[in-house]
């Protein structure tokens, strides 16, 4: 079991690895961690807070529909209206943990293929839990909104345990996992693999 104390300052530091990547400017993105499964609750990141400076306390445990629960050490912080996707999420694949940033080639992915994004017969395909070769994964888009219920709904609605991604029309992408590191892994390599794509179909 994860203490609060522990996702916050896991999310903290994960937080500071993503916008020293870029990925989470201004104070964009959010991470969460699953502290418990039934019922349902999730410690994210709190709103409005630049993710390279967050400390372990900058953190809200909130319920399965993304709202803060009143028994926590900080409810005076306030969860980012997008908890209520980490959660629908989280309960939908049974991820420990789900991270969501605002990197470009995930964008320009859902702009160039708006009705979901393939790729295949590339290495890194593995680190995004797929195989090499002759597997061919497509990446669900949803277009963005600021309704979580209807953001989850489409979710749901193209949902393939095999594929811990979606990317969000001119937004970004969420990518989970078991923990914070598989689900950074993953991102990682579904970066590479989204502006990989993006680049080849510009010089071909
Ligand atoms: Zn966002």
């Amino acid at each position: 079991m994860t203490t609060l104390a522990e996702a916050g300052a896991a999310l903290a530091a994960e937080s500071a690895r993503y916008a020293g990547l870029g990925w989470m400017r201004g104070t964009s993105g959010n991470l969460s961690v699953v502290l418990d499964a039934d019922p349902l609750r999730l410690a994210v990141t709190a709103s409005g807070l630049d993710k390279a400076e967050l400390t372990a306390a900058d953190v809200v445990v909130v319920d399965r529909t993304g709202t803060a629960v009143p028994d926590q050490p900080r409810p005076d912080r306030a969860p980012s209206a997008e908890a209520g996707l980490h959660a629908r999420i989280a309960e939908v694949s049974g991820a420990g943990a789900v991270v969501h940033v605002h990197a470009l080639s995930p964008v320009l992915a859902a702009e160039y293929w708006p009705d979901g994004v393939e790729l295949r017969d590339l290495e890194m395909l593995k680190g995004f839990g797929r195989a090499a070769h002759d597997d061919l994964v497509t990446v669900p888009v949803v277009p963005n909104g600021q309704d979580m219920r209807v953001l989850g709904d489409a979710f749901e609605a193209g949902y393939r345990a095999d594929t811990p991604a979606l990317l969000v029309a001119r937004h970004g992408v969420y990518v989970w996992g078991a923990d914070l590191t598989q689900a950074r892994h993953r991102l990682e390599c579904l970066e590479w693999l989204l502006r990989f794509t993006i680049e080849r179909t510009r010089t071909r």
